[in-house]
């Protein structure tokens, strides 16, 4: 324990002098950041707003989520000598933050009703000691006991408190929560305890309430930006919304997502849906038993399923940093509702996508919702809530200008990365494709649904299309385009009024008045570039994605171990450096973001050692000269090797080559290969027929259907020794490719 030291006022200038600070470390915060945290620099507002609070002033936070608030009390928590409390609503966000700061070796705990009583009593005990730096608690926690539990925190040493989700202490906001009201007394209680209050979403007179409630003294308020760059917003028209989601997923393969319905049981419904189209997904809402709910979101968490179908009782405090996307099936109540669901994607930085399918028959469905009983005045806000929401979806203006200018902030710019601005700068001259699309109508006889068209365009050998279909002329003209091209565009020629769906259960496509002047070529038809597809992001360097796999394993491995979620351990930014940057030592290692010294010290060998030999095998060298120090502020701009190692295989493969051959040869191990021939299955570059024998599939098939589910472990569970992971994810992807194939016949 120091205290503030003559000899450290040059280095530590954020100190102010008048102010008799205890301080615990040496260290500047920037000093910290890297190591304890592993970061080279702040972002943005972070360093001002830790340098007021290290000189004792309240300080109120707006950042957007993922914008990195947690450090803004963490860093100032290892420097003050006592302990810092931050409340917080949810009991899953306490758990993980503290397992996280453990890993980083800070004394971190949390008290709520998961604990038990020795680990309760563990931890007090530490207290006593001052041997916590960061004590996670709730609001009614503080207020336990009749103010017992208040008063005995006045007996240690409080440095600081943060009040996280402090948006929930006002009528205002759109998460209001009763006990956060309690908090009005907290300032009363520490008169001269500094605090900070966070918030991820908070409207002018939302802010206002809060300052006011909480009576922070004179406090400055750091503003953040809250563009979400990484964040690519869609919006469209809720028609199809399910067959939209499977093109949607199928342009994620892989990728770990959230997807929000409105009830319980459309919920339930969507994750069956989903099963029957061999997409593994689990539910999360207020109807399934505590269990239930712990055991779904562990799953999703570790990565066991990639996609969580959800009601919003999902997510506050859902700190998993690898989220790809989010789509949201039904309409949100409200902007921030909006804005704080979708801000769950790309907390890791790397690009992401946001879905929304809107329709106006939500904004009703959703006007009898928005009342709150007895409370006219909240109900009034909230259906105006509501009513921004549906102007935002039927606006024509930027989604991402129309959302910071909701929150108070101008944005110059046209983002070129929403639906909206993707509209407008990519027309083009859709007059071909438009005579495909109505050709094939025509030939068809406006006998047949969108799917079954489309399938027929691009020439699908599935049986579904008629074998006197296949010998037709236009069978595979549009072959050029993928499914979800044709989808759009073709919703696009139905709201040019060039086609048309017929009414009731089984909609066709026919033809319309306007359609001739196409099919003659005396029209021409500007078509909009297919949304959802964003360009991708400049890349400073390729990193290896066959040792981005093998890292990925090896940090399941640690996680499971440590029983923590695999992103805590390290995030996949920081494997992606790792596969691009191969650095060969810990001196080069502690330059990849994400590797604070303890760290390093507990899992750097182990990364170190896979890196390594990985570089022996395929002659490569670090690349670590390569790396910036300045870190752009979002993202890693690294970008994975094209898909050629795929091909290689396929090469060797179609040469003749065995499996322990095509191993050899490219001194890849058997699981990369197996892999890849799987892979190859969905491109229908390799029949699961040359991998694998008949019966063999049979029992596969069986064991998926029994399971219904094409999770590989519990149908690897079911078969036991005699089949392996490669053989039954061939035959996953078999049935996947085969089910893609999904047409409407009438
Ligand atoms: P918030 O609470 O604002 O939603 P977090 O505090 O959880 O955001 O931070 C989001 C992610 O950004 C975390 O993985 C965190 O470690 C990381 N992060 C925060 N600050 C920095 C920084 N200065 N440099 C790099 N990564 C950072
Ligand atoms: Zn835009």
């Amino acid at each position: 324990m120091y205290e503030y030291s003559d000899n450290k006022k040059q280095a530590n200038s954020w100190i102010r002098r008048d102010r008799k600070i205890l301080l615990m470390h040496m260290q500047t915060p920037l000093q910290l950041l890297k190591s304890q945290f592993g970061y080279s620099e702040f972002r943005d507002n972070q360093e001002d707003i830790i340098n007021h609070i290290l000189e004792g002033k309240d300080v109120f936070v707006l950042m957007p989520t993922g914008g990195g608030k947690s450090l803004c009390y963490q860093i100032p928590a290892l420097i003050f000598e006592g302990l810092t409390i931050v409340i917080s609503p949810l009991i899953a966000l306490m758990k993980d933050q503290v397992d996280a700061l453990k890993l980083n070796g800070i004394k971190a705990a949390y008290l709520n009703s998961t604990i038990s009583v020795e680990e309760k009593s563990n931890i007090f005990k530490l207290l006593n000691k001052n041997e916590i730096k960061l004590l996670y608690i709730s609001p009614e926690r503080l207020f336990s006991q009749n103010g017992e539990f208040l008063d005995y925190l006045k007996t240690l040493n409080v440095s600081l408190f943060a009040i996280d989700e402090a948006h929930c202490i006002s009528q205002w906001g759109h998460d209001f929560r009763p006990e956060y009201r309690k908090l009005t007394q907290l300032k009363s209680n520490f008169l001269k305890t500094p605090v900070v209050a966070l918030t991820a979403t908070a409207d002018s007179r939302t802010q206002t309430d809060i300052l006011e409630r909480l009576d922070l003294n004179s406090p400055r308020t750091f503003v953040s930006s809250f563009n979400r760059e990484n964040i690519h917003y869609y919006i469209e028209p809720k028609q199809n919304s399910y067959d939209r989601l499977l093109d949607f997923l199928e342009e994620h393969p892989g990728d770990s997502g959230i997807i929000y319905c409105l009830s319980r049981k459309s919920t339930e419904t969507l994750v069956d849906k989903l099963g029957q189209d061999y997409i593994t997904a689990k539910s999360y809402h207020a109807g399934l038993t505590r269990e239930e709910r712990m055991k779904h979101q562990e799953l999703f968490i570790k990565d066991d399923v990639r996609i969580m179908v959800a009601t919003i009782a999902f997510g506050m405090g859902i700190d998993k940093s690898n989220v790809r996307f989010v789509v949201h099936m039904d309409l949100p109540k409200n902007i921030e509702s909006y804005y704080q669901e979708t801000g769950r994607a790309g907390r890791d930085g790397l690009k992401s996508d946001a879905l929304l399918f809107y329709s106006y028959a939500d904004v009703m469905k959703l006007k009898g919702f928005v009342e709150i009983e007895d409370n006219q005045e909240q109900s009034a806000i909230m259906l105006e809530k509501l009513n921004q929401m549906a102007d935002f979806c039927n606006s024509k203006k930027c989604r991402r200008k129309y959302l910071l200018n909701y929150f108070g902030e101008e944005y110059p710019d046209q983002c070129g990365s929403c639906d909206i601005c993707l509209d407008k700068h990519e027309k083009f001259d859709g007059t071909i494709i438009a005579q495909k699309a109505l050709s094939a109508v025509v030939r068809l006889k406006e006998k047949f649904g969108i799917n079954y068209v489309i399938d027929f365009l691009r020439g699908s050998d599935s049986k579904k299309i008629k074998s006197w279909h296949k010998e037709l002329k236009t069978y595979g003209i549009g072959a050029d385009l993928g499914k979800q091209e044709w989808h759009s565009h073709i919703r696009t020629l139905i709201d040019y009024d060039l086609l048309k769906l017929s009414e009731g259960e089984y909609p066709v496509l026919n033809l319309t008045d306007k359609s001739l002047g196409i099919l003659q070529g005396t029209e021409k038809v500007m078509l909009i570039a297919t949304k959802i597809r964003a360009k991708a992001k400049k890349a400073e360097i390729e990193y290896e994605l066959e040792l981005f796999e093998e890292l990925k394993l090896i940090r399941r491995e640690l996680a499971e171990e440590a029983v923590v979620p695999a992103y805590v351990i390290v995030a996949d930014s920081t494997l992606i450096e790792l596969a691009g940057y191969l650095p060969q030592n810990r001196e080069e290692l502690s330059k990849i973001s994400g590797f604070g010294e303890v760290k390093i010290h507990k899992y750097g060998d182990i990364f170190l050692k896979t890196v390594d030999s990985y570089c022996t095998k395929k002659n490569l060298s670090s690349n670590i000269h390569l790396k910036k120090t300045k870190r752009t502020k979002q993202g890693t701009g690294i970008r994975p090797k094209s898909g050629d190692t795929h091909k290689e295989t396929l090469g060797l493969f179609r040469s003749g080559k065995s499996i322990d051959e095509i191993m050899t040869i490219r001194n890849l191990k058997q699981f990369t290969i197996e892999g890849h021939l799987a892979q190859l299955i969905l491109t229908d570059d390799v029949q699961v027929e040359e991998l694998i024998s008949s019966e063999k599939m049979a029992t596969i098939q069986k064991a998926i259907d029994i399971h219904s589910d094409i999770a590989l472990n519990p149908i690897k569970e079911a078969l036991g020794d005699g089949y392996s992971y490669a053989e039954i994810r061939a035959v996953v992807n078999h049935l996947k490719k085969d089910k893609e194939v999904v047409a409407i016949d009438a």
